[in-house]
């Protein structure tokens, strides 16, 4: 039986990466951690002729920020869940961030899984995208001749599908520095290891409220008419608010059928998982 074994490129700088991004496109898959790569391959679905691995790329594996007010934290792509998760500067100035990704399936495919490529891969039942959209954060995608910065709402366009070109890799992530109040809530309904079947991310940025429901629909669900309810509710939100926050989400999403839940029984955990996190927003 004959087998087709992919090319394997292993570029040890971005610059030499970008090159052959540029030069091969979709000829050759983009492979970080291999987690959700590897598990399309195995069962057939993808059969690559060439994998271009950024496993070498090391200066895409960094957490930095700057310390003045007002300031960015910057991901590099191929840092890996766990050191986000550990990380003392996320721990301490984005908590938030580290319990989020700390939430996802188990320490074994935390250590290989990458922030480019749960973002890339847009998987319609992660958690990190949910977040980082609330908390308004932008990725960096490069190719040989250009570089944009585009927000994550932007990124992700439908199941598995981003706005990323051809010859482009996505490079980086930012978060801005948030001192305000941020909620993540993942709701399972099968295993503590799984992905989720509804997640809520509730966020104040600059005195405005996001809310950013995940794993419901093609992509993360964000209604900004419905958070301007909550607009001038300077002193916590009252349990009407709230209540009608959720009710409306609920109403307000198409959600999905999978083996994670119904179409109707997410509807209902959307009204209630957007209201749980807007109580616990309150100070
Ligand atoms: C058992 C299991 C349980 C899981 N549970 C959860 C969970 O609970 N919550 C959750 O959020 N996720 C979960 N995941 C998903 C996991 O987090 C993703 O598989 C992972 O984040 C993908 O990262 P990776 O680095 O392994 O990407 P890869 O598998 O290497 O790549 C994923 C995709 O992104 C592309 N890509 C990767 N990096 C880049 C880049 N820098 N530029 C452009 N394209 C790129 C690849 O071409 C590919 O299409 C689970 C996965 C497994 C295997």
């Amino acid at each position: 039986m004959s087998r087709n074994i992919p090319q394997w490129l292993a570029p040890t700088s971005l610059q030499e990466a970008l090159a052959l991004r540029a030069q091969l496109g979709d000829e050759a898959t983009v492979v970080a951690g291999g987690t959700f790569i590897g598990i399309l391959m195995n069962q057939k679905i993808m059969q690559p002729q060439a994998l271009l691995s950024l496993r070498n790329v090391s200066e895409l594996a960094f957490i930095e920020a700057s310390q003045d007010e007002g300031s960015l934290l910057r991901i590099g792509a191929m840092t890996t869940h766990r050191a986000v998760e550990r990380s003392p500067l996320i721990r301490q100035e984005w908590p938030v961030l580290a319990s989020t990704f700390s939430l996802v399936a188990s320490p074994r495919v935390r250590n290989q899984a990458t922030v480019g490529g749960v973002l890339a891969d847009a998987d319609y039942a992660s958690d990190p995208p949910t977040l980082l959209q609330a908390l308004n954060a932008r990725v960096v995608v490069r190719s040989q001749k250009s570089e944009r910065e585009i927000p994550v709402e932007e990124l992700i366009i439908g199941y598995y599908e981003t706005s990323l070109r051809p010859d482009e890799l996505l490079v980086e992530v930012r978060v801005p520095r948030n001192r305000e109040r941020v909620v993540y809530r993942k709701f399972r309904s099968r295993s503590s290891e799984d992905r989720p079947c509804v997640a809520v991310a509730a966020a104040q940025v600059d005195g405005k409220l996001r809310v950013v429901v995940g794993a419901v629909a093609e992509k993360p669900q964000y209604f900004p008419e419905i958070c301007a309810l909550a607009e001038g509710e300077t002193g916590g939100y009252t349990r009407e608010l709230v209540t009608e926050i959720g009710q409306r989400y609920a109403e307000s999403i198409e959600p999905i059928s999978d083996s994670r839940g119904s179409a109707a029984y997410r509807r209902r955990v959307i009204a209630v998982e957007v209201r749980r996190a807007l109580e616990e927003m309150v100070p």
